[in-house]
């Protein structure tokens, strides 16, 4: 039996006063030993137990545990409560981890399918941003064309050389031009022929308008500044069909020879002279060719910045007066400030009555003064 004892262990348990004998192989697994406690105290078998000896020590489960005797039995102690909720705790952490790993892969997914819906999201704002792009490539395109079929037509577009505002160094850069005396002569009349004149001709008989009429020496007008002012005012006209500088010319001699054949220096002012001068040579600055029945129709950058009331004119006004803003152009520098208010309101008020739409009621209030006058001039006059 010595060698049954060796192989086998013998286990005494206290079960309730009752003595219980337990016999198992030294091989069992203590998960083995446990359950055959279990089964010998008549608990569950996966029920958590504790063993006492004698003396109160607890005693491991496990194949290898001291032998015992019938009269030293060990206690077997299920697990209490707080015990139990120990495990318990063991267990909801472990359960927790468990959890959290699984959370963990979960947020994993979670993530995934943000990307994935980011992803698409993306997709689809390309996709929509493309379809912009097109739409802006195709206004772009248009834009070039009505641009390129604006250039055809007027040679160049609407105020894209702001460069041209700045006045030319050079001056006089313009060869002298020597007016014969029967030009001198012819530039006084009605009659005179505009068309066979180059601009550098036409910019010489402006420079003499201005000294005979005696404006340069009454106003003491920088010759040179002068020169400069003509040179500016020819290049901010525009290569247009009709509104361009030989129109500004055309204009401005008919004025001056209004003046000389009606003798309007014994009836105007030198100043009210200047400023009829002056503003017939700015009053159709920058003209980009087009009525003002077409800018407020199509309602263009002019139209839009004089809210339809006289576009063009007031433009054309605006920028005669950006160039007199410069002090290398600028033929008033030597008025006071009151003076040059003056010929600012009256070069104004001249320009702004060249639109059209005003014509019939300027010509009908012209009318009325000169009935007037010719009533005066008839009631005074001896008979
Ligand atoms: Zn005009």
């Amino acid at each position: 039996m010595g060698s049954a004892s060796s192989s086998y262990r013998v286990i005494h348990l206290d079960v309730d006063g009752r003595i219980q004998k337990v016999v198992f192989s030294r091989f069992c697994s203590p998960c083995d030993i446990k359950e055959l406690f279990c089964t010998a105290l008549g608990v569950p078998r996966n029920t958590n137990l504790s063993l006492l000896d004698s003396s109160g020590a607890m005693v491991s489960i496990d194949p290898t545990m001291p032998h015992n005797t019938e009269r030293l039995p060990y206690r077997v102690v299920p697990m209490t409560g707080g015990q139990l909720a120990d495990k318990e705790e063991l267990f909801q952490n472990v359960l927790t981890q468990v959890a959290e790993q699984f959370s963990r892969a979960f947020k994993i997914n979670e993530l995934k399918t943000e990307v994935t819906n980011r992803l698409a999201m993306l997709e689809k704002r390309v996709e929509l941003e493309g379809m912009k792009v097109v739409e802006i490539d195709k206004c772009r395109k248009d834009i070039k064309k009505l641009r390129e079929e604006m250039a055809s037509r007027n040679n160049s577009n609407f105020l894209e050389d702001t460069k041209k505002l700045t006045p030319r160094r050079d001056v006089p850069s313009y060869p002298k031009y020597h007016l014969s005396k029967e030009t001198v002569k012819a530039l006084r009349l009605p009659t005179f022929d505009a068309w066979q004149w180059e601009p550098n001709e036409m910019l010489s008989c402006l420079e003499h308008m201005y000294h005979d009429l005696g404006l340069v020496k009454e106003f003491n007008i920088n010759p040179i500044t002068l020169k400069r002012w003509l040179l500016c005012i020819h290049d901010n006209y525009k290569n247009n069909p009709f509104h361009n500088f030989r129109h500004c010319f055309c204009v401005t001699q008919m004025m001056y020879s209004m003046i000389c054949l009606c003798s309007l220096q014994e009836k105007f002012t030198q100043v009210e002279i200047l400023i009829l001068m002056t503003a017939a040579v700015c009053h159709d600055l920058d003209h980009p060719g087009f009525n003002n029945t077409y800018q407020v129709n199509a309602k263009t950058e002019l139209a839009v910045r004089y809210n339809d009331i006289s576009p063009l004119e007031n433009h054309h006004c605006a920028v005669a007066f950006q160039i007199f803003s410069q002090p290398d152009c600028n033929i008033f520098s030597n008025f006071d400030p009151e003076a040059f208010k003056l010929i600012r309101q009256g070069t104004i008020t001249l320009i702004l009555a060249t639109d059209m739409a005003r014509h019939g009621e300027i010509l009908d209030s012209f009318k009325q003064k000169v009935d007037k006058l010719t009533t005066q001039m008839k009631s005074t006059s001896p008979v």
